[in-house]
């Protein structure tokens, strides 16, 4: 949505050279951009029978927090490792230098569960993966997961549809790395 793409900004060589880093802080700081993009993810959401969202830490706990209560749902913290004060379960991903774990309360899922998963940006699909993965593995179900920026040429999107069954909505796509 060309609205909303216009109200993030790029900021280079952040956090390292080579880096184009896409910063939604711009876009929360924009009444019209911050009601637009929340609207867009409630008005493809409503009425789909979710029961639960889920958001991945930091930047997902904004959107995913807000959809919940237009949707009426409860909202689900998806963390890094050893954040969460209760019984959990991890899931470890892989990043450009190494791994990293991600972590969500056991309780937090119950049989019959529809999620719908948030993030800001989708770059390798790392991270999302990880989270869809960590929601089956307590037998939720993964309705669909949303993010604001896709970086389509990365092919995060098309491998978790191909590896997890799982459709990747972006409300904005941006060229290259
Ligand atoms: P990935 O696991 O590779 O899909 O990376 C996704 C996570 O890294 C998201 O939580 C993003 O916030 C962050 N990220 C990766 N690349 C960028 C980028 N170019 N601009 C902004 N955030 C990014």
């Amino acid at each position: 949505m060309s609205i909303i793409k216009s109200k993030i900004r790029t900021i280079p060589d952040y956090p390292k050279p080579g880096i184009l880093f896409r910063d939604i802080t711009s876009l929360l700081l924009d009444p019209e951009g911050l009601s637009l993009s929340i609207g867009m993810f409630v008005n493809r959401y409503q009425n789909q029978g979710i029961t639960k969202v889920a958001g991945i830490e930091a930047r997902g706990f904004i959107f995913g927090a807000a959809l919940a209560f237009q949707l009426g749902v409860g909202f689900v913290p998806i963390r890094k490792k050893g954040k969460l004060p209760g019984e959990t379960i991890s899931q470890e991903y892989i990043l450009e230098y190494g791994t990293d774990h991600i972590e969500i309360h056991k309780d937090a899922v119950h049989p019959g569960d529809k999620f719908l998963i948030l993030d800001d940006l989708i770059a390798t699909g790392g991270t999302l993966a990880a989270a869809i993965q960590l929601i089956q593995k307590l037998n939720g179900k993964v309705h669909e997961a949303g993010v604001i920026v896709d970086l389509p040429d990365l092919g995060g999107s098309a491998k978790i549809k191909k590896d997890l069954g799982v459709e990747v909505y972006s409300i904005c796509q941006f060229e290259g790395h």
